[in-house]
């Protein structure tokens, strides 16, 4: 079965193509999303909305089996921002650094200076449309802190503010990608769904 990538972010393309390396699916080939299919607007107002109409945008451009996903970040000093927004937080165009020092602005400015205050958690959808027109979506989510200022290199988007619970102390972009996903929101929305559409 072969299943068009829905994302052309080379971040998300190396994560997923590793770890469903990593679950083995047999006789499932991956393939990358075609350069002449236009970006999907991401008008759902959820997470699995706007993975599906991602889904669905491919397989309706390239006439397969698409997989796609849609992740946010909640932050509960801040009510939930970004949240579904995550990508444009700091406006439409937004760099990762931009939307990172906004959401460091906006923290301050909500008063959310101590660890207690600054709890987070990341979400993703996982979408599967299969050539037969199922449709299999599965939930990965990690909670954890956001430091003070960004450290470390790795991931990209948020991770170099988000602090796991589950880890170390470090961020996500202090760790090697392995460690980021066995316990990342995308590790274990897309092992789910490995392992859904790798069982008979
Ligand atoms: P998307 O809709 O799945 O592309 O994700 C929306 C935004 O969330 C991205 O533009 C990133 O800023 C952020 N994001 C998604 N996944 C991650 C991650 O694994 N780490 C940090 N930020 C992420």
């Amino acid at each position: 079965m072969q299943l068009v990538l829905a994302t052309a972010n080379p971040d998300k393309v190396g994560e997923i193509e590793a770890i469903f390396a990593e679950v083995g699916v047999p006789g499932l080939e991956l393939l990358a999303r075609p350069r002449s299919v236009p970006d999907v607007e991401e008008t759902g107002a959820t997470l699995l909305a706007n993975a599906r109409l991602k889904a669905l945008a491919l397989s309706r451009a390239t006439g397969l089996g698409a997989l796609a996903d849609d992740t946010g970040l909640e932050v509960d000093a801040l009510g939930g921002k970004p949240g579904v927004h995550s990508a444009r937080f700091a406006g439409i165009g937004a760099t990762y650094a931009q939307n990172v020092e906004k959401l460091l602005a906006d923290l301050i400015s909500v008063g959310a200076l101590s660890r207690g205050a600054r709890s987070a958690r990341f979400t993703t959808v996982a979408f599967a449309l299969l050539p037969d027109g199922t449709e299999l979506h599965t939930v990965g989510m990690v909670e954890g802190t956001l430091a003070m200022e960004p450290a470390g290199e790795g991931g990209f988007g948020y991770d170099s503010v988000f602090v796991p619970d589950e880890a170390d102390g470090r961020t996500f972009a202090e760790m090697t990608s392995q460690e980021k996903h066995a316990i990342s929101h995308r590790g274990r929305a897309m092992r789910a769904l490995a392992r859904l559409l790798g069982s008979p």
